[in-house]
Parts: C-alpha cells; sequence; structure tokens
C-alpha cells in the first residue's frame, strides 16, 4: 500500500517534470494528484488560476487508460486538447463543433486506447451512444470540471449535469474528481450529494491573498487618482491597469507616459506585433505599467506585480478576485486598488439591459453585479467579504490589511435622503409619466435651474430643491448606494431610474436605510500588514 502510494506520487512528480515542465506541485496539487492516482474520488476546490488542471491530466496520465474530462466550456476545449497536444499528450475532444467525420476519428482513438485525455461537453452523456462508447474503451478517471454546474441554486446551473451521478453507478472502479473555483459550504455539499460522491475527500485551497491590500476609493477624477496612487506608492513598480473600453485604455496609458509613468496599452485591437511586444516587455522589465482591458493577462505569470488598478468596474466577484490576483504572486506586499462611482454602475446595469442573451442570462449577470456592489459598498473587512463570497470563514475582527479595516467608513442614517431620491422618482413617473437618469434627478434635488429642468418645466415639481442640505458629490453617493441595495433600479438602454418592489418600504418609512459617508478625500495610506 505504501509502495504504490510512492510509486503514484513519484509518477506523478516524474510526469510533471516531465510532460509539464513544472518544478513541483502549488498547495494542494499533490495530495489530490495522490488519492485520485490510489483510485480515490475527490471534490477539490481551488481558485481560478490555482492550478485545478493538472489535478486531473496527471492521474489521466499515471493511470492505465483515459482520462474522461466532462466540462461546459465548449469554446475553451479546442485551445486546451491544443496546449495539451503541444507538450505531447494525446488529448481528443467530442463536443457540437465537430463534424461526423472527426467526431469518428476521435471515437476510434478513444477506442484503441490512444488517448490520455478526452473532453466532453457535458450533454453528450445524457445519450445512450456516448455511454455506449465510454464502456467500450478504458477510462482512467472522470473529471468533472465546474462541477458548481450541478447546483440547482447557484448562478451556472447546467441541468446536463444531473445526469453525471450515473457516472458512479455505472463506472464504480473508476475514480471521479469534481473540481469547481465557486462553492459555497452549501454548494460543497450539493456538489457531494448530486454527483454522488459520499466517500469523496474533500480539499480546499485558501482563497486569501494575506500580501494583497484591498482598497475601493470613490471615483472623482479617475486618472488623476491613479496618477496619485502610483507616485505615492508605486513608483517605478511593474503593475496592470484595467480599463474597460479600448478607448480609455489609450487616452489612460497617453496620460500616465506624459506624466512620467512607463505606460503602454494592452487591447485587442491592437495588432497582433504590438500586443505581443507590450506583453514580452512587461515580463521583461522591471517596472513597466501596463493598461489593459481584461484581454491581458490570462496566463500571464509574472511574480512581481506589485498592483492591480481597476479604472472601472469589474462584472463579477469572480472577475475581480481573478484579475486582482495577479498582483503579488511572489507573496510580497501589493496592492489591487479600485475607482468606483455611480457612473460604474449604471454603465454596468445598462450593459445588462441591452446586452444579447435571454432572460435567465440577464438575471444571472445582475446576481454577480450586485455581488460586486455589495463588496464596493460594504463598511465591513473587504477581504472577508470576499473570503465570505467564495464560501470560506475569515478572520472575524477584520484582516488589517484592507482599506475598510484600516480606516473605518462613517456610516450615517440616510433614510430621509433615500426618501427624497425615491419621492422625485416617484413624482416624475407618476405626474408627468416620466422617466430620468441620475443627473436630472440629483439637479432637481439641488433646485437646479438647469436647461433640462427648465425645458421639462421641473422646478415646479414639489420636490425641487428639497436636496440643497447635500452637495452633489453626496447626492450622487445616496443614488449609487440605492442602486447598490436594489432600493433603485436602472431601466433600459439609456439608463433612467425606476423603484424596485424594495423601494416601497422606504418610502412607506417602514425601513431605515444606513448609507457609507462618502470620504472628502480619499485614503491612500499604505499599511504593510497590521493597523
Ligand atoms: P485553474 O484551472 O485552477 O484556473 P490552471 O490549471 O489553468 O488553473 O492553472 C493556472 C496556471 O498555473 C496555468 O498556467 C498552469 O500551467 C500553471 N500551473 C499549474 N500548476 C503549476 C505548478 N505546479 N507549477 C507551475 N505552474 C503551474
Ligand atoms: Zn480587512
Amino acid at each position: 500500500m505504501t509502495e504504490t502510494t510512492q510509486t503514484g506520487g513519484s509518477e506523478a512528480l516524474a510526469t510533471l517534470h516531465r510532460v509539464f515542465g513544472y518544478e513541483a506541485f502549488r498547495g494542494e496539487q499533490e495530495a489530490v494528484i495522490e488519492h485520485v492516482v490510489a483510485g480515490g474520488d475527490a471534490v477539490v476546490l481551488m481558485p481560478t488560476g490555482g492550478g485545478k488542471s493538472l489535478c486531473y491530466q496527471i492521474p489521466s496520465l499515471v493511470r492505465p487508460g483515459t482520462g474522461v474530462v466532462v466540462s461546459p466550456l465548449i469554446a475553451l476545449m479546442q485551445d486546451q486538447v491544443d496546449a495539451l497536444r503541444a507538450l505531447g499528450v494525446r488529448a481528443g475532444f467530442i463536443n457540437s463543433t465537430l463534424d461526423f467525420d472527426e467526431r469518428r476519428v476521435v471515437e476510434a482513438e478513444f477506442l484503441a486506447g490512444e488517448l490520455d485525455l478526452l473532453y466532453l461537453a457535458p450533454e453528450r452523456l445524457r445519450l445512450d451512444a456516448t455511454l455506449e462508447l465510454l464502456s467500450r474503451g478504458k477510462i482512467s478517471v472522470f473529471a468533472i470540471d465546474e462541477a458548481h454546474c450541478v447546483s440547482q441554486w447557484g448562478h451556472d446551473f447546467r441541468p446536463d449535469y444531473l445526469s453525471l451521478s450515473l457516472l458512479g453507478e455505472r463506472w464504480p472502479d473508476v475514480p471521479r474528481v469534481a473540481l469547481t473555483a465557486t462553492a459555497t459550504r452549501a454548494t460543497h455539499q450539493e456538489i457531494t450529494q448530486r454527483l454522488n460522491m459520499p466517500t469523496a475527500r474533500h480539499f480546499e485551497a485558501s482563497f486569501d491573498r494575506p500580501n494583497i491590500q484591498y482598497r475601493i476609493v470613490p471615483k472623482a477624477d479617475p486618472k488623476k487618482q491613479l496618477l496619485s496612487f502610483l507616485k505615492d506608492e508605486h513608483a517605478g513598480d511593474a503593475g496592470i491597469v484595467y480599463c474597460l473600453s479600448r478607448r480609455s485604455v489609450e487616452a489612460t496609458a497617453e496620460f500616465l507616459a506624459r506624466n512620467g509613468i512607463e505606460a503602454v496599452p494592452y487591447h485587442a485591437g491592437l495588432d497582433a506585433g504590438t500586443r505581443a511586444a507590450h506583453q514580452s516587455r512587461f515580463l521583461r522589465e522591471d517596472g513597466l505599467v501596463v493598461v489593459a482591458t481584461i484581454a491581458f493577462g490570462m496566463g500571464i505569470d509574472k511574480p512581481d506585480v506589485r498592483f492591480v488598478a481597476h479604472l472601472d468596474l469589474p462584472k463579477s466577484v469572480e472577475g475581480y478576485y481573478q484579475e486582482t490576483g495577479r498582483a503579488g504572486r511572489d507573496g510580497l506586499p501589493s496592492t489591487a486598488w479600485m475607482a468606483y462611482g455611480l457612473n460604474d454602475v449604471i454603465q454596468q446595469r445598462k450593459l445588462i439591459n441591452s446586452g444579447e442573451g435571454d432572460e435567465a442570462f440577464r438575471r444571472r449577470a445582475a446576481s454577480h453585479l450586485d455581488a460586486m456592489l455589495a463588496l464596493c459598498e460594504t463598511a465591513q473587512c473587504r477581504r472577508g467579504q470576499l473570503l465570505a463570497y467564495f464560501g470560506q470563514d475569515a478572520e472575524p475582527v477584520g484582516c488589517g490589511n484592507c482599506d475598510t479595516c484600516v480606516t473605518p467608513p462613517e456610516t450615517w442614517d440616510g433614510t430621509v435622503a433615500a426618501q427624497k431620491v425615491l419621492s422625485t422618482v416617484v413624482r416624475l413617473q407618476r405626474e408627468r409619466g416620466q422617466k430620468f437618469g441620475a443627473v436630472q434627478i440629483v439637479d432637481i434635488l439641488l433646485g437646479r435651474r438647469t436647461a433640462k429642468v427648465i425645458q421639462f418645466d421641473h422646478d415646479q415639481l414639489s420636490v425641487f430643491g428639497i436636496g440643497e442640505d447635500l452637495g452633489e458629490g453626496e447626492w450622487r453617493g445616496v443614488v449609487r448606494q440605492l442602486l447598490a441595495q436594489g432600493l433603485l433600479a436602472v431601466e433600459g438602454e439609456y439608463g433612467t431610474l425606476v423603484l424596485t418592489e424594495a423601494s416601497g418600504s422606504v418610502l412607506r418609512r417602514e425601513r431605515e436605510v444606513p448609507l457609507r459617508k462618502e470620504p472628502k478625500k480619499p485614503a491612500t495610506s499604505r499599511s504593510g500588514s497590521g493597523a
């Protein structure tokens, strides 16, 4: 027994060196691989980029037979297989993009025992033909990627995943490994149950990146804020600045360069040569800043990225975690900095409203955004909130290395302010049958006779000027937080503001609305550890 494990272990390591060219296993990889090579089932929770693939690729190579990988990411299969083939691994896939002849070739290779890895879309496993094919070949291991798709309560539920429980019944002797980067405790239990893996061992890597300091500041003049952040705290450091659009990537890179920071742009609109040149400069040079769309960073493994800055709001906490995770791989203090404001919320909501995709898709996108907004607006420890999102416990007293821990935000009772905003929206809609965006609402509250206010007679509304007690920035902050709390919604592609079901309780004075105070000056103090 010990001997088998040892052989399995050293063979796994030898495969890591020989096939993948890596020095050592990372984190939980070795334990997972040893367990699966020895024939055990495993449920693996690891952050994106944590190295899940090797957890089934190496067992597939070490154990006799073909490793069958179930993955919903059809678009990535070709790339994954190409990458494996480039390493000399015999890999293939079967999904709807193959024509009949191509499929026949892969099937023949599988039956002849000429495949180390076979990638399948989950819907394939509902077909008798697929099950029959699989039972005629030899299978070394089943890998179920994105295993959280089996959860009916999750964002990514795929009915086809429910049928995967039959794998254990039909192939009781083939070990199964289920992998995911997103799983709450409840989802984890659901995975075990629905995939029928009661004896699986659970491996859970921590999502915590203690050397990364998380900071989210209110957006005022983002380029200038970024510049002082870089000059004050990261002069001469390598880092990545993420922007949403190509245009703002270009403008920001140019602005930084003009202000004495070595910065280059990176986005899909640049020609391949320029992109490659900028990427290799980033990897090679010491203190280059790359301003990029999210196209940049995938597969880039530069250990000394000292900061990741976001000038626009990521669409989800997963995206935020993945992008900020590119900082500080060497374990040294690094900063994840983001500027965030009302326009980000409206922009993202508009994108969802006008984007393609069915209703379910939109609802999923909206709930991803809600979680991201909750992280931005929290008055609690950011790290705690981030870890809780991934279903992990954090220090109950706070991490001491995020902005809300270092400078706890003040809160105030925003109930009356919220009522003023909501009544203005109600008046416009009920009395005039009109819907307007945030700018007009704030102008009305502040009693400003702008051209647009005059044009629509909005100075005649009873709510005109009822908000002179607060400034423009504060009102925008109120609107932003109401949007984030779901007490106000953005409609259509013009971003008009409308009430939600929850708004009524505020208007009826049935609930209070605690809000974060907008800091006068964004905090920029640096703290290494503890505070
Ligand atoms: P995940 O599927 O968890 O998102 P991947 O399996 O794609 O992560 O791995 C992320 C990156 O880390 C890949 O570029 C991979 O080659 C690299 N990687 C994984 N394990 C190791 C290791 N032990 N040593 C070095 N690099 C590794
Ligand atoms: Zn904290």
